[in-house]
């Protein structure tokens, strides 16, 4: 059967290998082929794979195993899974159910199966879930090596942004200050403070916090993270001209928080914007609000327009990593 593989010399195998796994991209039901030196890697989703990998399309076994969800229904259903649930996105309430039989009878470790059953909403970000299978919402998932404890009813999370939440602790340096200003569970701060900076992360959501620092602790680094449950506007003045780096990953209304990101900016920051925006302009809209907030204090210079995801038909969801010097 052909799927979408990721290719790289033997050499190479291994760690890439790893690198997929940990963002829960291997696509398990295929097997690994090798060919002229190369490994194929079949991978559930190409566009989630980091650029500097090549995606081709290839025809692989399918692995001696237990039967796949698509198997047992005859089509290829859309899930997402997240630690041991599985994650559904049907309107049609006997096709979600149809679904989360073939999950459990097939080969994929899970206990749970839910599906939406609202858009996420509030100043929370949580959306409802019709559980399915299970009578649980809490669940380990694992990402880029670090885990996070957390309960999809209760916090915001989305796996679908491993890739980029890596792209940015990528760039993270020992003993830099990083301050994420809607933390969620943990996601950036964790892997920042693994990286060894000092990671503050500011949620409104109080179990998100309690979730934060649970995860700081399951991942060894509670020495190096500040958890905070409020509004961030009225945290930042704590930490007025202190961050190296900030984050803000809250896409819809990220330009009204301008004023706290230059407030927590020291003299060299870098701060990564998050935006959704039409496909027309996608990165001017963000750019001017961060000048409008930041100069003429600071010099601003936009290091990189990253496009993460489609979000709506002629929506993406983008990042600016902006770079403001005093
Ligand atoms: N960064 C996390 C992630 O990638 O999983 C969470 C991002 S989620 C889109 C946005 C988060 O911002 C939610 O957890 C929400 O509770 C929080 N939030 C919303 N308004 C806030 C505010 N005024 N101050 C602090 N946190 C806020």
């Amino acid at each position: 059967m052909e799927a979408p593989c990721v290719r790289v010399e033997r050499e190479r195998g291994e760690e890439t290998r790893t690198r997929l796994a940990e963002a829960n991209l291997l696509a398990e039901e295929f097997e690994i082929e090798v060919a002229e030196g190369y490994l194929y890697l079949p991978v559930t989703d190409p566009e989630a794979v980091p650029d500097e990998l090549e995606v081709v399309a290839r025809a692989v076994g399918e692995r001696d195993t237990p039967d796949t969800p698509t198997d047992l229904l005859g089509f290829e259903p859309t899930y997402e899974r997240l630690g041991d649930i599985v994650i559904l996105d049907e309107d049609d309430s006997d096709r979600a159910r149809d679904i989360a039989d073939a999950v459990m009878d097939s080969d994929i470790p899970v206990k749970t199966v839910v599906n939406r059953a609202s858009k996420v909403k509030g100043e929370l970000r949580v959306r409802d879930w019709e559980v399915l299978v299970g009578d649980g919402t809490e669940t380990v998932h694992r990402e880029y090596g670090c885990e996070y404890l957390l309960d999809v009813a209760e916090v915001y999370f989305s796996p679908r942004l491993a890739t980029e939440r890596h792209r940015v602790a990528e760039q993270v340096e020992s003993g830099e200050r990083a301050f994420d200003m809607f933390a969620g569970v943990g996601p950036f701060v964790v892997p920042f403070a693994k990286r060894g900076a000092q990671a503050v992360g500011v949620d409104l959501n109080e179990r998100a916090v309690e979730y934060l620092r649970e995860n700081a602790r399951r991942n060894d680094v509670e020495e190096r993270v500040t958890a905070i449950q409020g509004d961030v506007r009225e945290v930042a003045p704590e930490y007025a001209d202190w961050a190296d780096r900030v984050v803000m990953n809250l896409p819809h209304s990220a330009d009204e928080f301008l004023d706290s990101a230059v407030e927590l900016a020291g003299d060299d920051c870098a701060v990564h914007y998050y935006d959704i925006q039409h496909e027309d302009d996608p990165f001017g809209p963000g750019e001017a609000a961060i000048r409008a907030a930041a100069e003429p204090d600071y010099d601003v210079e936009v290091e990189t327009r990253h496009a993460v995801r489609s979000y709506a038909p002629h929506e993406l969801n983008v990042c600016l990593d902006v770079r403001l010097s005093r």
